[in-house]
């Protein structure tokens, strides 16, 4: 069976391995003349940093736990975020146990008390104000909100609030609550390395509608992970996303400058939305180390925009038909651009797994 896989970041990297290891003629194809997507690790003197973005692995899916820990060895870092509020570094998510502390606390209780049985699902902000008070979301939410996005947050649907926004009141203070969370020795490169190890990887060539038939001649089956309206030439519209843009700093000397991975800077004051230092999940113990400050507002397709009304979504599925319309039923779509969804790499390995099994079962009819 032949096999094209448009994409080389890692859900296509992941279907590309599963598919050369029951035995299909796989070639992949990758825009960039690199590979892994968003996935990047890059050095300054020996110490590591990711300049697409700070990425921890974290899931409750144990086969994609499996599927990565066969091939890279992870280490067992557990990731903690801070958050710079009102001349203070507190926990994020925000813990009503050190909220005590702040000048507004009377405000914040009263507002805490008086909360909603259920959180209004108008738009992000309702949602918040519901959850956590006025005040707390002012402190906390809305500034990096609307740098993050450049817009007002009643713009933004509330539905993917839920999974950015929470209040705790039990201490617990990692970040992420699943089983199985880490970060792979030397880099996510050696991921991608790993699952593209003897798969012909063809760089610098993208693959549009026009030239889809061409590149997809004599092939069984083909993974798409393309944003569809750059791959469709925009017939249907563009589908807007929000990027974010990475400024590393090499500090020679330092063992660590920040007191966690990251620390959020919610504030209008300054123009980035937070801070990473690489080296706290990379666990390197050389003298040196790399602070990237993240911009949001760049050029770049990471947050699909979902919009209060429904309409880039309403989008996103005019193209998904298209594909099925114009492409056929052997072509499978998987990975964040080609669904624009935000997925983390988990459910990135999810898409490419089961991309991959879809198409081992067509096989097998
Ligand atoms: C700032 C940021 C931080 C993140 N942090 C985390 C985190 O902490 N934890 C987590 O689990 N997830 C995180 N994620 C999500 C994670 O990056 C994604 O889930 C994952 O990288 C998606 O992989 P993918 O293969 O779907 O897409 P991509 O990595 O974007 O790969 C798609 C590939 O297809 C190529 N391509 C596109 N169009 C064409 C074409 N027409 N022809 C040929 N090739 C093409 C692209 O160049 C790219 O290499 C983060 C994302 C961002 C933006």
């Amino acid at each position: 069976m032949k096999v094209l896989i448009i994409g080389s970041g890692l859900a296509g990297a992941t279907a590309a391995a599963v598919l050369k290891d029951a035995g299909a003629e796989v070639r992949v194809i990758e825009q960039r003349p690199v590979w892994g997507g968003q996935l990047r690790t890059e050095n300054a003197n020996g110490i590591l940093y990711e300049p697409h973005g700070a990425h921890i692995l974290h899931t409750a899916d144990q086969q994609v736990w499996k599927f990565v820990t066969d091939r890279v060895e992870m280490l067992p870092y557990r990731h903690q975020v801070m958050t710079e509020v009102c001349d203070r570094l507190l926990s994020w998510p925000p813990q009503v146990s050190e909220l005590e502390q702040l000048p507004q606390w009377a405000d914040i209780r009263r507002e805490l008390e008086q909360r909603p049985e259920r959180a209004r699902t108008t738009n992000f902000e309702t949602w918040c104000e519901d959850i956590m008070g006025v005040t707390l979301y002012s402190l906390f939410v809305r500034p990096y909100t609307v740098k993050q996005w450049g817009t007002d947050p009643k713009n933004l649907a509330a539905q993917w609030a839920p999974k950015r926004i929470e209040l705790r009141h039990d201490g617990y203070r990692d970040l992420f609550r699943d089983p199985y969370q880490g970060w792979p020795r030397g880099g996510y490169l050696k991921l991608i390395d790993a699952l593209l190890r003897d798969v012909p990887v063809e760089l610098g060539a993208g693959v549009t509608v026009e030239s889809f038939a061409e590149y997809a001649r004599g092939t069984d089956a083909v993974v798409l992970t393309a944003p569809l309206d750059v791959f469709f030439e925009h017939a249907l519209g563009e589908l807007p996303w929000r990027g974010v843009r990475l400024e590393n700093h090499f500090i020679p000397g330092a063992d660590h400058v920040l007191p966690c991975g990251v620390v959020n800077h919610p504030g209008l004051d300054q123009a980035y939305t937070r801070r990473i230092e690489t080296k706290w999940m990379s666990g390197q113990t050389l003298k040196g180390t790399v602070v990237s400050y993240e911009y949001p507002g760049a050029p770049a397709r990471h947050y699909p925009v979902e919009d209060v009304e429904g309409k880039n979504r309403g989008l996103a599925n005019d193209y998904r038909a298209l594909v099925t319309e114009e492409l056929g039923p052997h072509v499978h779509l998987a990975g964040r651009l080609a669904t624009y969804t935000y997925i983390d790499m988990d459910q990135a390995v999810r898409q490419g797994l089961n991309a991959a099994a879809r198409i081992l079962k067509q096989a097998d009819v």
